[in-house]
């Protein structure tokens, strides 16, 4: 029997089903994605991007090509609302769209709710063309002669360290006279082992970036960060990487979801509920299976999907996703040509991990990048 497979988000989890498409096709279902964005942007290049090192279009996925060419239809819009009983997705436009499967991968925002007042100098660094739209005021602030501008990046994880490490390389490059400054609640990488932290903070440190670690930020207002101790720090732009949420898009709706708002799901990557009902990616809880909320598992979430998708349309058994090794590797652009290295406890920086990472990443984009992304205009 055919069916009606909608996609929802053009995410890091859905690009082995988008780009396989043309199976479902041939299979005589039919295959809706629903984006509000014809381009998919890659995390793992972003900061890349942001300090030049990669241009636009090295980094992005050209998901209305890869859908039509496939056979698929592209409906540029945003899901703002589902009836699970009824399979009706709402559009943002107004409209309704049903299904008979439906998947979800549309990622996370920055958990910035309580501190965050809207200003065109506040930068979150989800979602990702939030990096790519901020390199002409970042260019503004670094070009800026006399005075003395700051640029701030408020979170001291991987995202935060590497966007602040692309910000220093800027400032370096164009011999600015601009202050760059991380500030975080904890400490720097946290988590990571000691050696880790102490690479990034001597990487910082020795380009005269400014680290406050214990810092909490209370609120922002327009070019004004108030900390929780009351002092005010003035800024030119800020970027927000305090970490981040599955999307809202859940709450208020029949689904299950996780603490935290995620598309609670089995180890099938199906609703707990709903068995017509997928998803991968930051959006998702897996039921007693932490995970996260990077990439890597939104990568690995690829084949299962796709198998799944296909099965449930079909009626044949699902597969399991098995989220292979939690020590995954880490590799953090370091912006200078550097990297650092990171697997378990064992951390190292150099030329070599940022060699490394640009292979996994080039050859990442190289697999999905089948629409002529890089013949593309900014
Ligand atoms: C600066 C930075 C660097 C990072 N580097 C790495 C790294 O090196 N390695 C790593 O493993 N992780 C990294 N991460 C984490 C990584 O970004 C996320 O884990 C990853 O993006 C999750 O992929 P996703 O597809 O679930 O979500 P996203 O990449 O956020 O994609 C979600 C998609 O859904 C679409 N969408 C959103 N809402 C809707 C809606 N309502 N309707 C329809 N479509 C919608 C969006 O347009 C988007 O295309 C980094 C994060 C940041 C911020």
């Amino acid at each position: 029997m055919s069916g009606h497979l909608i996609l929802i988000g053009g995410g890091h989890a859905h690009l082995t089903t988008i780009s396989l498409i043309d199976e479902f096709v041939a299979k005589g279902h039919r295959v809706s994605v629903i984006s509000p964005s014809s381009h998919h942007y890659y995390s793992g290049m972003s900061p890349g991007a942001l300090s030049g090192t990669y241009s636009s279009q090295e980094i992005r996925f050209n998901i209305q090509k890869m859908v039509e060419g496939r056979g698929g239809t592209f409906v540029y819009d945003k899901v703002i609302a589902l009836d699970p009983r009824r399979n009706e997705l709402i559009l943002d436009s107004g409209g309704e769209i049903s299904y008979d499967i439906a998947s979800f991968n549309v990622g996370s925002r920055v958990s910035s709710a309580t501190i965050y007042a809207d200003s065109r100098s506040v930068f979150p660094v989800k979602p990702i063309i939030n990096l790519i739209r901020s390199r002409k005021a970042v260019d503004r602030v670094l070009k800026q002669e006399g005075g003395q501008p700051v640029i701030t990046v408020i979170g001291g994880g991987p995202a935060g360290v590497e966007i602040t490490a692309a910000l220093a390389a800027l400032a370096d490059n164009a011999s600015s006279l601009a202050g760059i400054r991380i500030i975080t609640g904890g400490k720097i990488l946290g988590p990571y082992p000691a050696r880790a932290r102490e690479l990034v903070i001597a990487s910082l440190s020795r380009r005269g970036v400014q680290i406050s670690e214990d810092t909490t930020v209370k609120h922002i207002e327009g070019n004004n960060i108030e900390l929780e101790d009351g002092n005010i720090l003035s800024t030119d732009i800020i970027f927000l990487a305090m970490g981040v949420k599955p999307s809202p898009l859940f709450l208020n709706t029949l689904l299950p979801t996780g603490e935290d708002g995620g598309l609670l799901v089995n180890s099938f990557l199906q609703s707990v509920e709903y068995d017509n009902i997928f998803g991968g990616g930051d959006c998702i809880t897996i039921k007693g299976m932490p995970l996260d909320r990077v990439g890597v598992y939104a990568v690995r979430q690829n084949p299962v999907l796709r198998h799944n998708l296909l099965a449930a349309l079909e009626g044949t058994p699902l597969n399991k996703f098995d989220p292979g090794p939690r020590n995954y590797l880490q590799l953090l652009n370091m912006g200078d040509g550097t990297g650092i290295f990171r697997k378990g406890n064992w951390v190292w920086q150099g030329k070599l991990a940022f060699i490394i990472k640009d292979r996994i990443d080039r050859r990442f984009m190289r697999k999905f990048q089948v629409s002529g992304e890089l013949d593309e205009p900014e």
